[in-house]
């Protein structure tokens, strides 16, 4: 049920991603994007784009091409034109130019005159006090920071500069960001002092961390954008989940469309402890949202990785995997077996449910009961009941026989969609190659039996 609408609290709210463009895009970076549209989007505002793309040799047009293909698949799309940054060095070196002009930076060459004059802002006296929305009031003294490199001796902006000023032209007035930025921002506040802007309203974003408490990386799995696409994510699970990385609802809702997030999206929501990533709790929002959507839009995501012509076998197929699918690179492998004979096969379970004394004869002795019966189940009953086995025990072997699997959907429906002929098939096949594999294992267990200690192999 969608919740009242709640007013906008806020009235012409500006807000930006200013990514650095370097590769592949870390998640914590689009997280940052998304909380900065949510909140745009909650107060009727703007969400804006700036690459700071000043770095040349790590900022290549491929790495910025990643950022906005990303952007893109998670339907963060600006309101308004990109902003390079790139191209506003002149206005980046004549803000320093005036600040030295009025007195409020200085050049120095650090006692190093073969690296060239670099202009430093004057730390102003006093203290610095950020009121952010999520951390709430912090002070720091001016005397515990340093005065600011703003443009180096070989006569660059320094990324301070750039930021602040870039912010200040495109209007920005809510700076959304990692709380990485924390330091940056008292450094920036005598800046936008300096220079004689209004300051911004902040927000800083608590950090993205594995189980151990450490910012989230690659060495924890997939940390990229990209790598969670790859594994088939959908676009909207992957939003939904990255929002909840350090905001909620407030409520008990978590599975959610983007317009629901922005609806209810607030900084009494956004916790300002970090944020623990949980990959399961993805691959679940990811299942539930494939079952949530409908049918046709459901095997188009699949189809899009099992590349299946369509027919009526392939719906059936998916209406019974539906239950069960979580990320759709997954599903190639653990729906192969529908669509042909080359499929894996799980040896671990293979191990442990066919590979056990008479087991093969009594698949074997199902197969003939089963040639002449027109259902799956009840031949499996007359099995185990003349073998005195557990039913359980042979649906295990029988799966693995159609399937390669230890577990998936409901084996007789498996069964009824394959057809008689291709579980005998697969069951005589799988007899063929249990039992050659158990002659070579007892010749081998024999030979090391004999090699080792002279005494034959005992089987335990
Ligand atoms: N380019 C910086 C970063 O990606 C700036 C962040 C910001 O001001 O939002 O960390």
């Amino acid at each position: 049920m969608p919740s009242t609408p709640t007013a906008p609290t806020y009235s012409n709210v500006r807000t930006r991603l200013a990514p650095s463009p370097t590769g592949p895009v870390h998640i914590g970076n689009i997280r940052t994007g998304i909380f900065n549209w949510l909140f745009a989007r909650h107060n009727g505002g703007k969400f804006l784009l700036r690459i700071e793309d000043t770095d040349r040799e790590r900022s290549t047009p491929e790495a910025v091409q990643t950022m906005l293909d990303a952007m893109d698949w998670m339907g963060l799309k600006p309101d308004e034109e990109p902003v390079y940054q790139s191209n506003n060095m002149a206005r980046h070196l004549e803000v320093a130019e005036d600040l030295l002009a009025r007195g409020l930076a200085f050049k120095s060459d650090f006692g190093k005159p073969e690296l060239g004059e670099a202009i430093v802002f004057k730390m102003p006296e006093g203290a610095v006090t950020l009121n952010d929305h999520v951390k709430g009031a912090m002070t720091k003294q001016s005397k515990d920071m340093k005065d600011l490199v703003i443009v180096r001796g070989d006569g660059t902006p320094v990324f301070h500069l750039a930021n602040v000023v870039d912010d200040i032209d495109m209007k920005v007035n809510w700076v959304i960001r990692g709380d990485d930025h924390v330091e940056n921002t008292f450094r920036h506040i005598p800046l936008y002092q300096a220079i004689g802007a209004e300051l911004p309203n902040y927000a800083h974003l608590p950090m993205i961390t594995n189980p151990q408490g450490k910012p989230y990386s690659k060495r924890d799995g997939d940390a990229f954008i990209g790598e969670f696409k790859e594994r088939g994510v959908l676009s909207d699970a992957m939003f939904n989940f990255l929002a909840l990385l350090g905001w909620s609802p407030g409520d008990e809702r978590e599975l959610m469309t983007r317009e629901e997030m922005a609806e209810a999206f607030d900084w009494d929501g956004v916790q300002s402890s970090p944020a623990q990533m949980d990959l399961k709790k993805l691959e679940w929002m990811n299942g539930e949202m494939l079952r949530d959507m409908p049918f046709d839009s459901y095997k188009e995501h699949c189809n899009d990785v099992l590349k299946q012509d369509d027919s009526p076998y392939l719906n059936k197929v998916l209406e019974l995997m539906r239950p069960r699918v979580k990320l759709l690179a997954a599903l190639p492998a653990q729906c192969a077996f529908f669509f042909g004979e080359e499929f894996p096969v799980d040896e671990k379970a293979e191990r442990k449910k066919l590979h056990k004394e008479g087991m093969p004869e009594s698949l074997a002795a199902y197969a003939d009961v089963l040639s002449g019966s027109d259902q799956f189940e009840e031949p499996l009953d007359t099995v185990c009941q003349q073998r005195g086995l557990g039913k359980g025990k042979l649906m295990g072997a029988l799966r693995i026989a159609v399937s390669g699997q230890g577990g998936g959907p409901d084996l007789f429906e498996v069964c009824r969609l394959l057809g008689k002929e291709k579980v005998i098939e697969r069951i005589r096949r799988t007899v063929t190659e249990a039992t050659k594999a158990a002659e070579a294992a007892a010749k081998y267990a024999g030979t090391e039996g004999a090699d080792s200690s002279g005494t034959p192999a005992d089987d335990g």
